[in-house]
């Protein structure tokens, strides 16, 4: 149904988390396909060189574009156009909402085949760039028309865990990945918290080192059950994230 293409200098370490959990489970199902792509290989010199200083000056290193751009063109030669995205703290942030976009829009789309390439410009199919460094040539950036996301206002020292960070957010919402899909409704942002946040959970013993399970979890009462954790989603979203209250209410 959805195919990510990684570009990273890392592969090793994207293959090996993608092989995982719910990322794993999505592949093997055939729900989620992968191709990472070490961009090092498109490197022209013979020391595979991928980065060089920055005109004008200053400290590090930055991504050359010619890598990068012949990295994704060989990509969407062999499996179709995609849609671009660089992963950089100066990108728009990426939120839960962003996240059921692009699951939604993968899900009107026609399910992937393992006939490649993929129908054109389908919104199945998702670049995630990873840097490194100080980060990219902005031409790179320019010239492939990318979109730009940030996974948080703090740096990392490279873009895999936020291109992750996406597959993730994104896989889990896609129907057959999770065991039950209330999971995705009913958890934090979701509509069952009304955008807000996640009510506790707790499972057993009952008792465990002299704190208790509240009573009414153990009622069999689905009414008072349903209404208790609707009221501790909101106290702890008014208490935690106040923010999220505002956006849904604006005049409360
Ligand atoms: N010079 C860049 C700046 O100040 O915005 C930081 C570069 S960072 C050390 C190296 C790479 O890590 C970036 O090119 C990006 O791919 C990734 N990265 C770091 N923080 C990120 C974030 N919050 N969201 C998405 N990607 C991030």
């Amino acid at each position: 149904m959805a195919l990510f293409s990684i570009l990273t200098l890392f592969p090793d370490v994207v293959e090996a988390y993608l092989d995982v959990g719910v990322l794993g489970i999505a592949r093997a199902r055939g729900i989620v396909q992968a191709n990472v792509v070490d961009f090092r290989d498109f490197s022209r010199d013979r020391h595979r060189t991928v980065d060089d200083r920055p005109f004008g000056g200053g400290p590090g290193m930055v991504l050359k574009p010619e890598p990068i751009v012949e990295a994704v063109e060989w990509i969407e030669q062999h499996h179709g156009p995609h849609r671009r995205i660089a992963m950089t703290p100066d990108g728009q942030p990426f939120d839960q909402k962003m996240a059921e976009g692009f699951a939604a829009a993968m899900i009107a789309d026609p399910p992937v085949t393992t006939d490649l390439p993929l129908r054109p410009g389908s919104p199945s199919s998702v670049l995630l760039l990873c840097g490194r460094y100080e980060g990219f040539d902005e031409r790179a950036l320019q010239v492939l028309d990318f979109e730009r996301l940030s996974i948080g206002d703090y740096v990392l020292a490279g873009g895999e865990l936020a291109a992750l960070v996406i597959v993730e957010a994104i896989a889990r919402l896609l129907p057959g990945t999770l065991g039950d899909s209330r999971s995705a409704i009913e958890d934090s942002f979701g509509d069952s918290a009304d955008g807000g946040l996640d009510h506790p959970h707790f499972t057993r013993p009952r008792v465990f080192r002299g704190i208790e399970v509240p009573d009414v979890l153990l009622s069999g009462d689905h009414a008072r059950i349903h209404d208790w954790r609707k009221q501790q989603s909101e106290t702890r979203t008014k208490a935690v994230r106040p923010d999220l209250t505002q956006r849904l209410h604006p005049k409360g």
